[in-house]
C-alpha cells in the first residue's frame, strides 16, 4: 500500500522496490508470459468488439444506476435476501459490524474482495473482536504477512515460494518444503478448519444482475463457494458498479473478463447465487441468512462525471497492470494504494483521497500499453493526466510545471531560450554532440544516457536554404518539427526532407509553430496544453496541405487526439482544431501507406537491422508495420527484437522525474536489442532516439541508433 507523503518519499520507495532482485526477475517473467497467454486465449476473437460490447454494457447500465439498484433489492429481497445500501466505506464495514453483532458471530472466512480491500473490512472487523480468515491462497499469504495486495488478480505475486515457505513454518511451527504442490497442501490443510468452524463467509461480487437479484462470483480456487455456502450467514460486499441489468450483460464481460486477466478461456469456478444457500436449519435451529451490502463510496457521483465515468466501466481484472512497464519494475504495493495499475492510480483520488493519489498519478509514463488492453475500453493514460491536472488545480501548481507552462505558451520566449542554452552549453559539450557532464541541475541518477547537446542551428534557420520547389507535386505537406527535432536533432528533419522532395512531395514549415504542447500536458498543466494547442492550429491552416506530417511519434499522437479533446468545444477554433488533427500523418504512413514509395529510389545491401516501436507510434496512432516495411524497401536486412513495442523508458518530462524507473526500463529495453546482434537500431521519434542512442553510448553499446529518417535517407540513390 503506497502511502508515502512527498515525491521525494515515494521516490525513495520506488528504488527501494527497484533493489529488490526477485520482485524484478518474476514481474520480468509474468509480463512475457501474460502477453502470450493473452494472445492465444483472445485468438482468432474479434477482441475490439467484445471490449466494445463490454464497455457499452457497463455505460447503460451507469446511466440508470439508482433504477437497476432498485430493481435489484426488490428481486433479491423476494428471495429472502436483505439488501443494505453504504453510502461510504466506513457505513460498509459498519453494517457488516452490526449484521456479525446481530448474529453472535465470532469467526469469519472470506472470499477475494477488492471492495473489501478499498474499505479495509478486515481491519474494521478485527477491530470489533472478529477473528477473520482470508481463504484465497494469495489473500492468506498475504494477510499472515499484514500486507496489502500487490496484484489485483494475484495478491501475492511480489513473493517467492520460498519466503511463502518460510511464512508457513511460522504459521505451523514446523518446517515447510518450498515445493509449490506441498505448499498449497499446508494452505488447504490449515484453512479447512476454519471453513467448518466460521459462523460468517463473506464475498465480493463481479456482478450483480438486477432483473433477478443475483450475483455472480467469477474465482479459480473453489474457496468462495465454501464462504457462501457453509457458515450459517453470508454477506456480499458489492460495489455499486457491478450492476447490471441482465444475465446476458454479465456474460459479454464473462467472455473478456478470464481471458484478460489471465489469459484462461474461463476460470475454474463461475458461481451465481439467486437468494440464501441451502441450509440445515436442524442442526442449528435458525435459516441462513444472506445479506448483500452495496458500496456507494462516491461511485454515484462518479457515474455522472462527464470525464470519469468511465472508471466505472473497470471489470478488475488487472491487465492495465499486466502489461504497464513501470508496475513491472516496482510492483504493484509501489504502483496503487489499494487498487493497483493504471486504474488504481485513477480511483485512488476518488476512492481514498488525493492525499495517497497525488504522488502516484505521476508516476504515468504514458505509453499507452494499458489503454490497449482495457477489458473495458478506458482511456487510462488520459485520466491519469486529468488526475494530475485536478490535483494541481485543487492543491496549486508547483513552479516547476508553472515555468514550463508560462515558457512554452510564449513561443518566442521558448526558442530564444533554447538559443540561449545552446550558447550557454558549450562549456560542458567540450565540441562534442553530448553534454560530457552534466549540469547542476541534475542529479547523478540522470547519468543513465547521455545527453545530446542543442544543435548549433536549429532546423528553423536553415529551413530558408532547404526549401525546395516541385513542379508537380503529388501532394502538399506541413512539416511539424516538434521541439526537440527543430532543436536537437534537425538532421532528422532534414533527412526527411531529402525522402519528401525525393518522392515528389511539396513541403512547407510554418514558421508561427512551437512545441506541440505534450510536455505540459504531461505535467497536469491542461491550460497551457489548450493554448500551445491553438498557437499551433493557428499556425498552421489545414485547407493549405494535404498532410500535416512529423517526424515524431509523440507529437503525432497528441495532435491527432488532444488537438480535438483540447479545444473541440471552443467555437472560434474547434472545426479547425478538428480538420487539422484529421491530417496529422506520421511520416512512415505518409512514404509507405499513402506514397507506396518502392525500392527503386534506394541502392541495396544495407546492414542488418532492428527496430524499436515508439509507444505513441504503434498504440498512439496505431501503425505497427509501415517503417519495417520502409526499412525492407530501403534494402536493410531485419531482426526482430523481443518485445519491440513495448516501453524505452523515455516518456519526456517523465524520465527527468522518475529516472531511476526510466533507467531500469532502458536497460531492459537494451538487453533485448543487444540480443539480436543487429547493427543499426531504427525508430521513428527523436525522444526514443534520444533515450536509446544515449543509453546505449552509456554503456558502450558498438550499435548504431537512427531516426528512420535518416536510415532512409542515407540509402537514398539521389
Ligand atoms: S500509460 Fe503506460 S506507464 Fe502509464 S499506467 Fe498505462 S501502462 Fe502504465
Ligand atoms: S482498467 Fe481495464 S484493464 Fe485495468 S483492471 Fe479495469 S478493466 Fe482491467
Amino acid at each position: 500500500m503506497q502511502e508515502a507523503k512527498t515525491l521525494k518519499g515515494y521516490r525513495h520507495e520506488v528504488g527501494r522496490a527497484l533493489a529488490n532482485d526477485f520482485l524484478r526477475e518474476a514481474m520480468d517473467k509474468f509480463a512475457v508470459a501474460y502477453r502470450e497467454s493473452r494472445a492465444r486465449a483472445f485468438a482468432e476473437m474479434d477482441i475490439d468488439a467484445l471490449v466494445a460490447d463490454v464497455s457499452t454494457a457497463k455505460d447503460q447500465a451507469l446511466h440508470r444506476l439508482d433504477h437497476l439498484y432498485s430493481q435489484f433489492k426488490h428481486n433479491a429481497e423476494a428471495m429472502g435476501v436483505k439488501v443494505h445500501l453504504a453510502a461510504t466505506a466506513d457505513a460498509a464495514n459498519r453494517i457488516i459490524a452490526d449484521i456479525a453483532r446481530d448474529n453472535g458471530v465470532r469467526t469469519v472466512i472470506k472470499s477475494k474482495s477488492m471492495t473489501a480491500e478499498e474499505t479495509l473490512l478486515n481491519h474494521h472487523l478485527e477491530h470489533e473482536g472478529l477473528t477473520v480468515t482470508e481463504t484465497d491462497l494469495g489473500e492468506w499469504i498475504i494477510q499472515l504477512r499484514h500486507e496489502g495486495p500487490s496484484h489485483m488478480v494475484m495478491p501475492a505475486i511480489h513473493l517467492s515460494r520460498h519466503q511463502v515457505a518460510d511464512l508457513f513454518t511460522q504459521v505451523t511451527g514446523q518446517h515447510q518444503d518450498s515445493e509449490i504442490q506441498r505448499l498449497v497442501k499446508v494452505a488447504r490443510r490449515e484453512l479447512r478448519q476454519k471453513f467448518a468452524q466460521a459462523d460468517m463467509g463473506i464475498s465480493g461480487a463481479n456482478f450483480a444482475i438486477a432483473d433477478t437479484g443475483t450475483i455472480g462470483l467469477v474465482t479459480n480456487e473453489g474457496n468462495a463457494r465454501l464462504v457462501t455456502t457453509l457458515p450459517r450467514v453470508h454477506v456480499a460486499l458489492v460495489g455499486l458498479d457491478k450492476l447490471l441489468p441482465g444475465l446476458l450483460d454479465a456474460l459479454k464481460i464473462l467472455r473478456v473478463l478470464p481471458r484478460n486477466a489471465t489469459g484462461q478461456a474461463i476460470t475454474s469456478y463461475v458461481t451465481w447465487i439467486t437468494g440464501p444457500a441451502e441450509y440445515h436449519p436442524s442442526e442449528t435451529g435458525t435459516a441462513k441468512q444472506m445479506h448483500i451490502v452495496f458500496l456507494d463510496n462516491g461511485r454515484r457521483a462518479l457515474a455522472g462525471d462527464p470525464i470519469f465515468s468511465q472508471v466505472l466501466r473497470c471489470v478488475r481484472c488487472g491487465a492495465c497492470a499486466n502489461v504497464c512497464p513501470v508496475y513491472r519494475m516496482v510492483g504493484g504495493h509501489q504502483y496503487g494504494h489499494i487498487y493497483i495499475g493504471a486504474i488504481g492510480l485513477i480511483v485512488t483520488y476518488f476512492f481514498h483521497g488525493r492525499e495517497k493519489a497525488r504522488n502516484l498519478v505521476q508516476n504515468c509514463i504514458n505509453c499507452g500499453a494499458c489503454k490497449a488492453v482495457c477489458a473495458a475500453g478506458i482511456d487510462l493514460p488520459q485520466l491519469i493526466k486529468e488526475v494530475h491536472a485536478r490535483i494541481q488545480d485543487e492543491e496549486g501548481h508547483p513552479l516547476q510545471s508553472t515555468m514550463l507552462a508560462t515558457v512554452l505558451k510564449n513561443r518566442r520566449l521558448f526558442h530564444t531560450l533554447l538559443r540561449s542554452a545552446q550558447l550557454a552549453q558549450r562549456p560542458v559539450t567540450g565540441g562534442t554532440a553530448y553534454l560530457r557532464h552534466l549540469p547542476h541541475i541534475f542529479s547523478k541518477q540522470h547519468n543513465f544516457r547521455a545527453l545530446p547537446a542543442i544543435a548549433e542551428r536549429p532546423f528553423r534557420d536553415r529551413w530558408p536554404a532547404l526549401r525546395y520547389r516541385v513542379a508537380q507535386p503529388r501532394c502538399k505537406v506541413a512539416l511539424f518539427s516538434g521541439c526537440v527535432q527543430d532543436f536537437v536533432y534537425p538532421e532528422q528533419l532534414e533527412a526527411g526532407l531529402r525522402l519528401l522532395s525525393a518522392h515528389g512531395v511539396d513541403v512547407d514549415f510554418p514558421m508561427e509553430q512551437s512545441c506541440c504542447g505534450l510536455p505540459v500536458a504531461m505535467m497536469g498543466e491542461n491550460k497551457a496544453a489548450r493554448d500551445v494547442a491553438r498557437q499551433n492550429v493557428a499556425a498552421i491552416d489545414p485547407d493549405r496541405f494535404d498532410y500535416i506530417v512529423t517526424l515524431c511519434a509523440s507529437c503525432a499522437s497528441h495532435l491527432r487526439h488532444a488537438y480535438p479533446r483540447l479545444l473541440g468545444d471552443e467555437s472560434d477554433v474547434g472545426p479547425k482544431a478538428e480538420k487539422f488533427a484529421a491530417k496529422v500523418q506520421p511520416l512512415s504512413v505518409l512514404l509507405h501507406h499513402i506514397l507506396a514509395i518502392d525500392y527503386a529510389a534506394f541502392s541495396a545491401g544495407g546492414e542488418t537491422t532492428t527496430y524499436h516501436a515508439p509507444c505513441h507510434l504503434c498504440r498512439g496512432m496505431d501503425e505497427h508495420t509501415a517503417p519495417k516495411a520502409l526499412m525492407a524497401t530501403a534494402g536493410y536486412g531485419f531482426i526482430p527484437a523481443a518485445e519491440e513495442e513495448t516501453c524505452c523508458g523515455f516518456g519526456g518530462t517523465y524520465s527527468a522525474k522518475f529516472p531511476e524507473i526510466s533507467a531500469e526500463i532502458l536497460t531492459t529495453k537494451l538487453s533485448d536489442i543487444d540480443a539480436t546482434g543487429a547493427r543499426l537500431l531504427v525508430t521513428e521519434c527523436p525522444g526514443c532516439v534520444m533515450q536509446l542512442r544515449g543509453g546505449a553510448r552509456q554503456r558502450g553499446m558498438k550499435i548504431r541508433v537512427a531516426h528512420l529518417a535518416e536510415a532512409l535517407a542515407e540509402r537514398l540513390k539521389i
